[in-house]
């Protein structure tokens, strides 16, 4: 039996929770936020209750980074029998779109987050921020001010000089009341006045210096329509919209370590419902930008083919690429967790994805670039069917048919006119195994008029069915192949990194990221397939014996199957010709 694609859908569903409930039994993964969760729900904090949120602001796709949040988030709250809510940041209506609210969810599910029915949007506590904003303007401690956002900023101070307090900062509170109504009422045009919480202008901590929590923004939102012309900031919206959910640990990035006093401060004066924020690093990762700006920029200006080209770090671009959720959270278990930035290797990712899919996928075989084998002492009309298995390990797993026959495509490369020391594989005289099938050995290369090879003429010796050696003698090289007259002919994408540098964002005066990308990140060839490898669904992902793992993709049609490289194979042929 094959393994179909809604089982593999399954085990990827459930495979973050299952892999967390593992590692959470065993205690294998641990670090310094799980050790807080558990002081907290032992000393009885919040009731012992954990309840994460993922926060996305659907202004973009999301990307590997954002992997790491959402296997942190979703599986925190698995391993300590607590909820995760999915909360669309959506505090900001001229960045947003629908089109990334849908593009956020599936790949959450994707990644085995499962939030339930708790799929929230901060643009739902509008209404309450409201509220809340009044309540602060009545304690005294926000006031309407109508300096420019260019004056505020230039009387902010710096680390070492303290700012400037604002000519409007001592209004009254029915002042405040009444021109923070007349804000919401519309009165006032965009960028007129602002809300800002009356803190400390001479605070060490810069995001004190009475912060803006509301602006005017007469913009229609996605959600809202145009109930709204005043919309509040990050800072405001985000404590609030955790406290109102009941959130216990709010875990967020590190460039958010000063804005946790503001966090705080906003609940502490409100008098309510109190999280934890908790910051960890962000991931960073060699060859590969992770801003949703510079993808944005990737994606708009050409460099790529769409969000999910499968060149890009985002999650849909990594599924198209074939790389399975699995992987994913292996690798963000190995990334683990730190206090401090640091940059991941990119090729801990593709070993995690080579790790899982050699354990997973199932082997076919290709040739991707074809010489053309003809075997001298086969029949002209016959055609001979093995059943081969998809897993050489368990034939239980399931085989198909492979069709056999006088003509055969060989890789070109596993063919040498001329042999090195130590090449086994095949050459005039010397004899391989067609891998499952018969013992080969090349009498004859045919060159062309001009002299480019034509094609070789081979036997086979018919007492070795099933590539067994019949007398014991040895035989050392083993090839794939596909037989020429059933193959079927597809386009195969063979991806490298996108950038050329480790580090694209590091760069000279004058220059940006975009320098850094490689010139050719992409090639496209033709190949052959064996007839079965034709009828894979779209986003399976097999190996191509010996020559990597492959993925169909969605631009298949009936006549050319498309297939993406998802990741090489190493040591691919150096194995197998140890194990014969
Ligand atoms: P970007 O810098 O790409 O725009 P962002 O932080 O603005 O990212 P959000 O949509 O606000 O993107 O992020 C949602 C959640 O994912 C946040 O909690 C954020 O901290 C987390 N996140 C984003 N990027 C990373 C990253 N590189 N590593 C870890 N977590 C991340
Ligand atoms: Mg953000």
């Amino acid at each position: 039996m094959d393994r179909t694609q809604s089982e593999m859908a399954k085990e990827a569903a459930t495979g973050l929770g299952q892999s967390l409930e593992k590692t959470a039994k065993s205690g294998e993964q641990t670090d310094f936020i799980r050790t807080r969760i558990l002081e907290d729900q032992k000393s009885g904090r919040f009731h012992g209750l954990v309840h994460t949120r993922f926060p996305p602001e659907p202004n973009g796709y999301l990307h590997l980074g954002h992997a790491k949040s959402i296997c942190l988030n979703f599986g925190v709250a698995r391993e300590f029998s607590g909820k995760c809510n999915l909360r669309f940041d959506d505090t900001n209506p001229v960045k947003e779109d629908m089109e990334y609210v849908n593009a956020i969810r599936e790949d959450v599910r994707w990644l085995g987050g499962d939030w339930e029915d708790r799929e929230f949007y901060a643009s739902n506590y509008f209404e309450a921020l409201y509220n809340y904003a009044e309540a602060l303007i009545k304690k005294g401690a926000a006031y309407v001010d109508d300096l420019s956002a260019d004056e505020i900023r230039a009387m902010r101070g710096t680390l070492t000089e303290p700012g400037k307090e604002s000519p409007y900062r001592t209004r009254s509170v029915e002042e405040n009341l009444d021109l923070f109504r007349r804000m919401r009422n519309g009165e006032f045009p965009d960028g007129a006045r602002v809300l800002r919480a009356k803190i400390d202008m001479a605070s060490p901590n810069i995001v004190m210096r009475d912060p803006t929590l509301y602006r005017i923004r007469h913009t229609t939102h996605q959600r809202t329509g145009d109930t709204w012309c005043i919309y509040p900031l990050y800072d405001f919206a985000h404590c609030l919209s955790d406290s109102l959910e009941g959130i216990t640990h709010s875990l967020c990035t590190l460039e958010f370590v000063n804005n946790r006093e503001l966090y705080d401060w906003v609940l502490e004066t409100l008098d309510v419902y109190h999280p934890q924020q908790i910051e960890f690093a962000r991931l960073n990762l060699t060859y590969t930008v992770l801003s949703k700006r510079k993808l944005i920029q990737l994606v708009k200006e050409g460099y790529v083919q769409g969000w999910d080209d499968p060149r890009m770090p985002t999650l849909c671009g990594l599924r198209r690429r074939g790389v399975p959720p699995e992987a994913l959270h292996e690798f963000c278990k190995r990334i683990g967790l730190a206090r401090a930035d640091s940059t991941v290797e990119y090729a801990l990712l593709e070993f995690c994805v080579r790790e899982y899919l050699n354990a997973h996928a199932p082997r076919l075989m290709a040739v991707l670039d074809p010489i053309r084998v003809v075997i001298e002492n086969y029949p002209e009309d016959q055609t001979e069917i093995f059943d081969l298995p998809l897993y050489p390990e368990d034939e239980s797993f399931g085989t198909r048919k492979v069709p056999f026959c006088r003509e055969l495509w060989i890789e070109r490369d596993d063919f040498r006119a001329d042999p090195p020391k130590k090449f086994h594989r095949l050459y005039p005289g010397n004899e391989v195994r067609l891998r499952y099938a018969y013992l080969l050995t090349c009498r004859e290369v045919v060159y062309d008029e001009r002299g480019e090879l034509l094609e070789l003429r081979c036997t086979i010796d018919s007492q070795s069915r099933g590539g067994q050696s019949p007398d014991g003698r040895k035989v050392k090289g083993t090839i794939h192949w596909v037989s020429a007259r059933h193959a079927k002919a597809c386009e195969v994408r063979l991806y490298d990194q996108l950038f050329s540098v480790p580090d694209p964002e590091n760069v000279p005066e004058g220059k940006t990221f975009l320098d850094n990308i490689a010139p050719n990140s992409l090639t496209k060839v033709k190949g052959f397939l064996e007839p079965a490898l034709a009828e894979r669904k779209v986003g399976e992902c097999v190996q191509f014996e010996r020559v990597g793992y492959f993925c169909k993709d969605k631009d298949s049609t009936p006549l050319l199957p498309v297939f993406n490289r998802t990741a090489t194979l190493r040591d691919s042929w150096a194995k197998l010709e140890k194990k014969h």
